[in-house]
């Protein structure tokens, strides 16, 4: 590894905070990481659904965004959720994922996925991820998995743990897609139902096929922070209708449809989209190709200005991947550690709301039993990349 001179370092927090200001310098301080960007028919539309009284999870926004969200990512189903958190619970509860199991999630990843996973009474298994992604290994998923997958009538069994490994978890990290392909033929090999957490990647291509349709299921989010956002809320997305079925059932305490009886057949949860958070996604997703033209666009001036500024890179989005750049990111060269944060601390003094990643998932107290590949390049990483502020609104 590099050893960059970290006397330097002045010199090159100066330069980080030149190029910012070239960027993004006419911003109103402080410039927050990502902040929600309304510019069209939310009021409206909100509005309508208070003068209307149709505010709860029945009522017409609710299916026009499903309907918009279908077709803006091809895939053939959408349910609306109330977050992306219980999204993808409802994935992995459709995967067949049950108290006992284990399920493979990155270890660089926001806790949400781990989170899920325990929601199913199941174990994490962090897997670590490729620096020309962020997201997932293939080669180190496949070396693991000739390691510890054991494969007995039809399933996946931890030789290690003897816990059933019955999904895979791939999160396309800021936006960028991870490598599916490789990541699809794994699964199939190993018997392990793939989902993908696109959170992060609404409007993120790979291969030129919309994110979410590589799995059984995907879970997308609106939450504040995301490039899209309905308040709070999140989707699942399938190409099969039997599971499309299935997830809305769950999604409505799994009552039955009658004109006045209530009769549920199992237990149910309460996770549909009020319909007043879905008229804040239909006027948001009339948007949806200007913000990602101008979040790409963003991304743009950043790499051109990184591009001259030694001893650290602009992050871009891999060849077959066509990204939202949901957050973009800058990694430090060499051992960065110390360096980072000073960094960071100095450029939110001068208004700039950067941070780190988050702490990988490995290291959290209540993720502590589950188990774990080798994971050095996320502990690497982890300690080098620093993400930029990237609403929508910071280009034209
Ligand atoms: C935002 C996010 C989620 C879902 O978060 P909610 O706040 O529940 O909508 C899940 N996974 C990842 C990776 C995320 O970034």
């Amino acid at each position: 590894m590099e050893n960059i001179d970290h006397r330097n370092n002045i010199d090159m927090q100066a330069e980080i905070f030149k190029a910012l200001d070239n960027v993004i310098g006419k911003a109103k301080k402080p410039v927050q990481l990502h902040e929600p960007f309304f510019n069209g028919r939310e009021e409206e539309y909100a509005a309508d659904c208070v003068r209307s009284g149709w505010v709860s999870y029945s009522g017409k926004y609710v299916e026009n965004f499903e309907k918009m969200l279908s077709d803006f990512t091809g895939a053939k189903f959408a349910i609306a959720t109330v977050n992306g958190t219980c999204a993808l619970h409802l994935c992995l509860i459709v995967a067949g994922v049950k108290e006992g199991d284990e399920v493979i999630v990155p270890d660089l990843t926001f806790v949400a996925t781990a989170n899920a996973v325990r929601h199913c009474g199941a174990f994490a298994n962090f897997a670590d991820i490729d620096p020309t992604t962020l997201s997932i290994s293939p080669s180190k998923l496949l070396a693991y998995l000739v390691e510890i997958g054991d494969i007995r009538h039809g399933e996946c069994f931890n030789r290690k743990t003897g816990r059933r490994i019955k999904a895979l978890v791939v999160m396309h990290t800021f936006g960028h897609c991870a490598d599916m392909d490789p990541i699809i033929e794994i699964c199939e090999k190993y018997k392990i139902e793939l989902v993908e957490d696109a959170a992060q990647s609404l409007g993120s291509f790979y291969r030129g096929r919309h994110t979410g349709n590589f799995g059984k299921t995907a879970s997308l989010s609106f939450n504040g922070n995301k490039t899209i956002t309905t308040g709070g809320g999140g989707a699942l997305l399938t190409n099969d209708p039997a599971i499309a079925n299935l997830a809305k059932h769950i999604s409505t305490t799994a009552k039955e449809a009658h004109p006045f009886e209530f009769f549920h057949d199992m237990t149910g949860y309460n996770y549909r989209m009020p319909n007043v958070n879905a008229a804040i996604g239909c006027a948001q997703m009339e948007n949806i190709g200007g913000f990602v033209a101008r979040k790409r666009l963003l991304a743009e001036k950043y790499a051109k200005e990184f591009a001259g500024i030694k001893g650290v890179r602009f992050f871009a989005e891999p060849d077959y991947c066509k990204s939202n750049y949901w957050l973009n990111t800058i990694i430090i060269d060499g051992n960065a550690s110390g360096f980072r944060d000073d960094l960071i601390l100095s450029l939110r003094k001068g208004g700039y709301m950067v941070r780190p990643a988050w702490q990988l998932m490995h290291t959290l107290p209540m993720l502590q039993d589950c188990t774990r590949m080798d994971l050095r390049v996320s502990k690497d990483l982890q300690n080098r990349i620093i993400n930029l502020p990237s609403s929508v609104f910071l280009t034209e």
